[in-house]
């Protein structure tokens, strides 16, 4: 059993603007405390924690991230130390105090259960987590920079950059592909067996932050400087074992990028998946309640965060898994990927955020109905500002707000860097709901 760190160890965050468990950040809204879950996982128990501390220290509002992690809103003046000390009872805080901002490592929602999937990544998982927790010098790693490892599954986020990603290739013995500051469908770098992921992790690592320094904080701001064959050189001399080359004809498939909503079948015979995204991302402490008994009436009362901000609920038997999506259908939650709110994504906005120039969450809402009126299903962000803090990816559809109602619209074009090419300088949302239903009928939504 591990050292669970408390409250009264005279421990003190690093300052930075993105919230953690220990820092909890303040917005318009009250303060904002963001708690990263192993592979998205939480206990029915945990859950439950999360949403008592939710209602008694915050305002009831969670936010599900496009990391899989948890964030809760408006905690409470005078309130921050009693929420932290729940969330750590309920063993939701990292191993090592120091080590809360450096977890961070997506696994798709589906590891372990996915048919399609080449590896189940969970092991490798928990010993790069160890890795990253128990190693103090990794502790100087930004808060936002991130390793994706994927296991080759069908239910993978595969749009999201990171700093480092590993992904899985077929045949034995078990090899993984790595590259950096990009995607799995990005040509890699070099591959490496299984076993020996954890110390190319642990080296390359130590050498991003050696030549990164206090300049960079992210590996794409150090191949700004230098190039990716220079670091694989200085990476292979730290190694005991070879970098491969990986074959040319190799090439992660890219999969369905709309959110995880539905029915999917698991690995496992006669068990499935069920999931289903938050309305915007957000859910409130009732339904996280709520989502902890459906948990423990229909499978093994764990749940799984997905980086379309929804949930999954894994080894649901066959024939329960209707009941269950009707039941997370009735509790709020988005089933059916028709709706067109399944498709918006938006920011916290002006109601919660000092730097929103509109109300996105709002206009999302506005836009949604707008849209049920005609058959276009679009995948628009909207962002209240330009840093786009609800997109790790360019939609596309990106929705820009210029003042209070009125958006720029952009569209993603392979050529174009940032949100895309503009379309539209200014719009209000019913005129954005309008361009949709003439541009993007059934069929043309993902432009
Ligand atoms: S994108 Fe801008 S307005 Fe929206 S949450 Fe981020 S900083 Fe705030």
């Amino acid at each position: 059993m591990r050292d669970r760190p408390s409250t009264a160890d005279p421990f003190v965050p690093r300052p930075s603007a993105c919230p953690g468990l220990l820092r909890i950040v303040q917005a318009l809204d009250g303060g904002i405390c963001r708690v990263k879950l192993a592979g998205g996982l939480l206990s029915s128990k945990q859950a439950r924690a999360i949403a008592e501390a939710a209602e008694h220290c915050a305002s009831g509002v969670l936010e599900l991230t496009n990391r899989s992690n948890l964030q809760i809103r408006g905690v409470l003046a005078g309130q921050q130390a009693e929420l932290i000390e729940r969330l750590l009872a309920a063993n939701l805080g990292p191993s090592n105090p120091a080590a809360d901002d450096v977890r961070n490592l997506l696994l798709s929602p589906a590891a372990g259960l996915d048919p399609h999937a080449l590896l189940d990544t969970r092991p490798l998982a928990a010993a790069l987590l160890e890795l990253l927790q128990n190693t103090p010098a990794l502790h100087g790693l930004s808060a936002k920079f991130a390793i994706q490892l994927d296991g080759g599954e069908a239910l993978a986020m595969l749009e999201h950059p990171h700093d480092i990603w590993l992904s899985a290739l077929p045949g034995t013995p078990a090899q993984l592909a790595f590259g950096l500051a990009g995607c799995p469908t990005d040509r890699p770098l070099g591959a490496i067996r299984v076993e020996q992921a954890a110390e190319l992790i642990e080296q390359l690592l130590l050498l991003f932050l050696k030549l990164a320094g206090s300049a960079h904080s992210r590996m794409r701001q150090l191949l700004s400087e230098i190039a990716p064959n220079q670091l694989l050189q200085q990476l292979q001399a730290r190694l005991p074992f070879a970098i491969q080359p990986v074959p040319t004809a190799w090439q992660r498939q890219s999969t369905s990028q709309h959110a995880a909503i539905g029915i999917y079948p698991q690995q496992q015979a006669g068990l499935c998946m069920v999931a289903a995204s938050a309305r915007l991302g957000r859910i409130d402490a009732l339904q996280l309640h709520a989502l902890a008994n459906l948990a423990e009436q229909y499978c093994d009362a764990s749940l799984c965060l997905t980086p379309w901000q929804g949930v999954l609920l894994p080894n649901i038997l066959e024939h329960s898994t209707d009941k269950l999506l009707h039941a997370l259908g009735e509790l709020g939650l988005l089933t059916d990927t028709q709706e067109p709110l399944s498709k918006l994504i938006a920011c916290t906005g002006s109601a919660a955020c000092g730097k929103g120039l509109s109300d996105s969450k709002a206009d999302a809402l506005r836009l949604a109905e707008r849209l049920c009126t005609s058959t276009a299903r679009p995948q628009v962000h909207l962002s209240a500002c330009p840093r786009s803090c609800a997109a790790a990816h360019t939609a596309p559809f990106t929705l820009l707000a210029s003042s209070a109602g009125h958006y720029q619209l952009y569209q993603r074009m392979p050529e174009v860097a940032g949100f895309g090419q503009l379309l539209a300088s200014t719009m209000t949302i019913d005129e954005a709901g309008d361009w949709f239903a003439a541009h993007c009928a059934t069929g043309n939504n993902d432009a």
